[in-house]
């Protein structure tokens, strides 16, 4: 049931030049290896930036017509394919099957939308200030690019990046992550069976510091788009810095939701639970914090308790309400959580323990936790716990869950649930969040809008997905012409 990976360089599989290898297991029954892949140097390195670099003029030159129809293809070709992503999904980073379907049908949405994008790819004419005169903007392609992804979303952020990135004439150098990088490599087959030449598209696997390091540090890279921990993302920005390369990093969320007493409470209570356990927690928008209005605090903490305890926990591939921790790290940095939680003197309300046991086939699975009379500056209300834990925090009027929404370093996703209107439009005014949401969970993107953070969130430069996707991508060339 294991199937062994390779490298994607120039248009062929092959194995890291050392030999040497890393395996997969599967989250859901520790042990169980689903997949082994290359462990790359820097030699492999080397060799995708050769190969992305050699392709990269006759790609930018290729029209944006032909490069968004191969595009389109690979979203077809992953249609095709999309229940053996969606399993490969599964096992390798242990999202229930309707979550990981969700993801693959996001990466074929997103390369439909790219596909059609690449037309319109190009510039703006203006007017000019005389007659015989024509300004104009023409946006040309960065060069090769350095991706760099995570594994919480292991198709749909590397197809987010890599379709924008290939519409406006760019080469790829694409890291996953070590955790869940074979979808990956469907992708690249997909994108390989569409017609995508040679060069064009790399994916190399292996550790972060071993080849994420030299790849961001390479001098043959012109941008790097990097998702994933807030830590790591500093680290990127400020390589990328010393050679003035362009840098996009979105990294790490606390994301709240704002509960007010004219909430239909058990509504309420659905829409921060599904934020706080889908996916395990384990999204960058994760509903981490629940900020609640007094008058309805007692109602909300039960009704988000009840609906903690109804979830079912169990192998992704059964499709529960609730898969495994992707590792056994992931898994104990949650219950270190649950422990600081219980010593900073919050109250366990719905789970709080690690599930073992016949039923559990020595997965990492928690179960979904929920703690109450959190203090807004305590560390399970302040740090990325990326995991099945939410925090319920009281506030005492609207106001005070605004400041306490914004009192965070991060700011990500936020959203507020209430029936009164211009409470709702001052929330999405004044917090400090890239996405802001009145009456839906943090959780939950579409496609064609931008994406990003603000403070330690992102880098808050460029935003990801919809027309803002190309932007990082590509440079804008003003051209005056005088005849
Ligand atoms: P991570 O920072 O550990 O790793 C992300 C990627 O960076 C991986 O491919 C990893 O191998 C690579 N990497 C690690 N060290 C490196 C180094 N020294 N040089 C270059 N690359 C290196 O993150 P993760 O654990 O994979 O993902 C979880 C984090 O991602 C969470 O903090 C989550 O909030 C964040 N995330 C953010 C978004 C967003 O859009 N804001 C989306 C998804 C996940």
């Amino acid at each position: 049931m294991s199937r062994t990976y390779g490298n994607f360089i120039d248009g062929e599989w092959t194995d890291s030049q050392s030999g040497e290898t890393f395996e997969v297991t599967n989250p859901a029954a520790a042990g169980e290896v689903v997949s082994v892949h290359p462990a790359s140097s820097e030699a492999d390195v080397e060799a995708a930036l050769d190969a992305a670099v050699a392709a990269q003029d006759e790609w930018a030159s290729t029209p944006g017509p032909s490069r968004g129809a191969i595009l389109r293809e690979a979203g077809n070709n992953l249609e095709a394919r999309k229940e053996e992503a969606t399993e490969v999904l599964v096992r390798e980073e242990g999202k229930t099957r309707s979550e990981a379907g969700g993801e693959v049908q996001r990466a074929i949405d997103i390369f439909h939308y790219y596909g059609a994008k690449a037309r319109d790819f190009g510039g703006t004419v203006k007017s000019a200030s005389a007659p015989g005169k024509d300004l104009y903007t023409k946006h040309e392609p960065l060069g090769t690019v350095a991706l760099i992804t995570p594994w919480n979303y292991p198709i749909a952020i590397p197809v987010w990046k890599l379709a924008p990135a290939l519409a406006a004439g760019n080469t790829v150098v694409l890291k996953p992550a070590s955790e869940a990088p074979g979808v990956v490599s469907i992708v690249l087959e997909c994108l390989d069976d569409a017609g995508l030449p040679a060069g064009v598209a790399n994916t190399i696997t292996g550790s972060g510091s071993e080849v994420g390091g030299p790849l961001i540090e390479s001098e043959r890279i012109d941008g790097v788009s990097f998702t994933g921990s807030t830590a790591v993302g500093t680290m990127v920005a400020e390589t990328a810095a010393v050679d003035l390369k362009r840098v996009q990093c979105e990294m790490g969320g606390k994301n709240p939701t704002v509960v007010m007493p004219s909430a239909d409470i058990e509504a309420a209570a659905e829409t921060v639970g599904v934020g706080a356990f889908g996916t395990t927690g384990q999204s960058c928008t994760a509903t981490s914090r629940a900020i609640v209005h007094e008058d309805v605090y007692d109602e909300f903490v039960a009704a988000v308790s009840d609906y903690a305890e109804s979830l079912v926990v169990g192998d992704g591939l059964d499709d529960p309400d609730m898969g495994p921790h992707v590792s056994e790290n992931e898994l104990s940095s949650t219950l270190e959580y649950i422990d600081i939680g219980s010593s900073e003197g919050a109250t366990l309300e719905a789970g709080g323990s690690r599930l073992s046991g016949d039923d559990y086939d020595d997965g990492y699975f928690v179960e979904p936790t929920v703690f109450s009379g959190v203090e807004n500056d305590a560390r399970i209300a302040q740090e990325e716990i990326f995991g099945p834990v939410l925090a319920v925090v009281k506030a005492d009027s609207f106001e005070d869950a605004l400041d306490l929404a914004n009192d965070v370093d991060y700011g990500l996703s936020a959203s507020i649930v209430t029936q009164d209107l211009s409470e709702g439009k001052r929330f999405v005014n004044e917090v400090e969040a890239g996405v802001a949401k009145i009456n839906e969970k943090t959780t939950g993107l579409e496609l064609h809008v931008p994406f990003g953070g603000y403070k330690d969130s992102s880098t808050n430069t460029y935003r990801e997905q919809g027309d803002a996707g190309l932007d990082f991508f590509s440079s804008v060339k003003t051209i005056y012409e005088n005849y």
